[in-house]
């Protein structure tokens, strides 16, 4: 132990330098020494990348500190540079999730011999292995393979396959299922030694579902438990020291569910697998967002007591597991270890950000062509609208920019309940208005003319990175839902004159219009919720005439609803919201979707149907402030009697309705 704690003073002396080194150093107590019959062996994890290579947000269009693979590359740069033993993976969904990957699959293609961006960025920091996560299945299997053939990297796989065996064993797998790396490792007293690293890879094989259209009839995904204990037996047999799981799966429960989308606790129990890179669930392991889960110890980094990380996303974090190895006959076996995750950045209490390192020269330039480009693709028209995109009155009449957003959810929604038991009911959409002034201010509004729509203008249309879900509520579910959203509305004395329309205290993003359904929203009666959820008048009724496809809805109908994962999962607090009507949980973020229907479509035309409008009050207006530009817009809206009014405060513009 003596000699332990003098290379631990020597280590921290060494890092004194920087900052973040001194605050991590104390989690390293053996350091990167270790006894004569012992070595020290770190193992750094990238995952969930989203082909984030440059610390730049491409939707705003600006630098940030938060993200890039040339930022993770430092704290990689960092530890080879103190580590005898070190290596490096990457646990999956590298190739989509940002504008670079859609500039590729989209506008550039992957021709055969084509670099992937995110591919060469990897190469420059020499990979040791990666997995695949569940979207790299997003643009087919032909963009995929195109785009492994440029790793100078094994990708393995072992439960996905071109064709099913009678076990896993006999399967004839997409990729390798798994890699055995020969490696030397340098032992305490300076020898080195060969060492067998076996790495094996598993994504969730909800890819089936998720990617159908690409993946059906061609390839098929096996559990990952299942498959692990088919594979890690006939690792050990070829005579592997150490096991890692790529496990691009996240961290949930413990007990294993066949098919089970985030196995990695089950998974560690697999006897053989010596430590897991997790993934998937963009969060951070070791880190108290799994406090509490069984099996899993925060405290020692461990589950099911084998050492794992989760780096976090789009390169906010390096995974990193420290083991100490031991000499046992001719194998080397783990005797203890750490896992930690460095982050890239960290956010102050003023909620600014401060960069905890710089980005490396070397991975900026070796894709400084494809940034370039995807400046140049999401500044460029990449569809066209056929109507103004605006939200100047979204909140008091159907409205182009929450209508396409609608559309996008429903289209992608309708494509993943076939052949489910789902299929036959009704799918609706509920969006709502994100920019719509209130703190945000008089300019705080989406604004896209008719004409060109480019990338950066979807971030405008969809500003939370939510991924979508789908719930499936009754008629009287839906009912109460529109009920909450109509909250938004002060009550309305029939018969009077400019009453003041907007709750101020009712967020936008709480103002869930749903398409699919007609209804009317009768302002007179009190609302039936408060601005939080909670009960105001238990037998209000504002939410009149709902009708579907020309009938009233009967309250014990079933219809599925396409949203995002705030609502589903009860932000908000909305009937038939509250996490337990989710039906389905999709990958990709609500903006991706929007993306890929523009994209898809060419030329949109979300123009709104007027769904919904607010239930005739004769003699009786009422007045609400929007930005002064939705004056030039008045002509727009077709379900509502709009005038203007005058000057609102700070700068905000005043309408008049007639009910
Ligand atoms: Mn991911
Ligand atoms: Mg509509």
């Amino acid at each position: 132990m003596t000699t332990v704690t003098q290379n631990f003073l020597t280590r921290r002396d060494f890092l004194a330098g920087t900052a973040a080194g001194a605050s991590l150093i104390a989690l390293h107590p053996y350091s990167a020494f270790a006894a004569a019959n012992q070595a020290h062996l770190r193992i750094m994890e990238t995952t969930d990348l989203h082909v984030h290579v440059f610390p730049y947000d491409y939707y705003s269009d600006k630098a940030v500190d938060t993200v890039g693979l040339a930022r993770t590359a430092a704290i990689i740069e960092q530890i080879r540079a103190e580590a005898t033993n070190a290596m490096l993976v990457d646990n999956g969904d590298f190739l989509q999730g940002n504008p670079m990957g859609d500039y590729i699959a989209y506008e550039r293609g992957m021709k055969e011999g084509d670099m992937h961006p995110v591919i060469t960025a990897m190469n420059t920091l020499n990979f040791d292995a990666s997995t695949l996560g569940n979207h790299e299945f997003n643009y087919g299997l032909d963009f995929l393979m195109k785009s492994l053939a440029g790793a100078n990297f094994p990708v393995v796989c072992a439960n996905v396959a071109k064709t099913l065996g009678a076990s896993p064993r006999e399967d004839e797998t997409l990729l390798k299922p798994y890699i055995i790396l020969d490696r030397q490792v340098t032992d305490g007293s300076g020898e080195t030694h060969p060492i067998r690293v076996g790495l094996i890879g598993f994504v969730p094989p909800q890819v089936m579902n998720w990617d159908r259209k690409h993946l059906e009839g061609n390839v098929q995904a096996r559990d990952i438990v299942a498959t692990a204990q088919a594979w890690v037996p006939q690792m050990l047999e070829e005579g592997c020291d150490i096991i890692v799981a790529l496990s691009h799966s996240g961290i949930g429960a413990a007990e294993h569910a066949d098919g089970m989308e985030n196995a990695s606790t089950p998974l560690a129990r697999v006897e053989g697998i010596d430590a897991l890179m997790t993934g998937h669930s963009h969060l951070v392991f070791p880190s108290p967002a799994y406090d509490g889960f069984a099996e899993v110890d925060v405290a020692t980094g461990t589950i099911s007591s084998k050492p794992a990380v989760m780096g976090g996303f789009w390169g906010s974090h390096m995974g990193l597991i420290d083991l100490l190895l031991e000499r046992d006959g001719n194998r080397w076996k783990v005797v203890s270890s750490t896992s930690e995750a460095r982050p890239i950045s960290q956010r102050n209490e003023d909620r600014s950000v401060t960069a905890l390192v710089e980005s490396v020269p070397s991975v900026l330039a070796s894709v400084q062509k494809e940034h370039d480009e995807t400046l140049a693709y999401v500044r460029q028209a990449v569809g066209k609208t056929a109507a103004p995109l605006h939200s100047y009155f979204a909140l008091v009449a159907d409205d182009p920019s929450v209508q396409i957003v609608s559309i996008a959810q429903k289209w992608y929604i309708e494509e993943m309940m076939k052949g489910t038991e789902y299929e036959g009911l009704p799918i609706l959409s509920a969006a709502a208005p994100f920019k719509a002034g209130g703190r945000g201010g008089p300019e705080y509004y989406t604004d896209v003319p008719a004409g060109d729509v480019a990338i950066k203008n979807v971030a405008d249309l969809y500003l939370y990175p939510n991924t979508i879900r789908a719930v499936k509520v009754t008629g009287a579910q839906l009912k109460d839902w529109l009920e909450r959203s109509a909250g938004m509305f002060n009550q309305i004395t029939p018969g009077e004159a400019d009453q003041v329309l907007l709750n101020p205290d009712f967020p936008s993003y709480n103002f869930d219009v749903i398409d699919g359904v007609s209804y009317e929203i009768d302002l007179s009666q009190p609302s039936k919720y408060g601005p939080k959820g909670e009960d105001l008048n238990p037998d209000a009724n504002r939410i009149v005439n709902l009708m579907h496809d020309g009938n009233p809805v009967d309250p014990a109908a079933e219809f599925v609803i396409a949203t995002n994962n705030y609502r589903a999962s009860g932000g908000g607090d909305f009937p038939g919201a509250k996490g337990d009507t989710v039906i389905f949980e999709g990958p990709d973020t609500n903006r991706d979707i929007i993306v890929r229907y523009i994209v898809e479509q060419g030329t949109i035309n979300p123009t709104a149907d007027s769904n919904w409008h607010f239930k005739p009050l004769p003699g009786t207006s009422v007045l609400f402030d929007t930005g002064p530009k939705a004056a030039d817009h008045i002509a727009d809206v077709k379900a509502v009697v709009i005038e203007p009014a005058g000057d609102g405060p700070d700068g905000f513009a005043r309408f008049r309705i007639t009910l």
